[in-house]
């Protein structure tokens, strides 16, 4: 699990990759590595195949609530595109 100094990402599904319901936006403990890794697994579990993930800036469309849930501590600053 990450602990609470991992920043967070938020990413979603390109368009085209899946319908536009299931383009939620997802939370994602920021890659240790500076190389991404092969596949991206959000807090609640939805992994994302490389080239699927679209990194959003802001929280845009409608977030994943398991993931809202998973995330370490409660901290939206660390949504905020800095
Ligand atoms: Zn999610």
């Amino acid at each position: 699990m990450p602990d609470q100094s991992t920043p967070l990402l938020l990413v979603r599904f390109r368009a085209g990759v899946v319908g536009e319901r299931a383009r939620g936006c997802h939370i994602i403990p920021a890659p240790v590595e500076s190389a991404m890794p092969a596949r991206l697994v959000a807090l609640c579990g939805t992994e994302f195949a490389p080239g699927q993930a679209e990194l959003l800036p802001r929280p845009m469309g409608m977030p994943c609530e398991l993931c809202l849930l998973r995330i370490p501590q409660a901290r939206p600053d660390q949504l905020n595109a800095r």
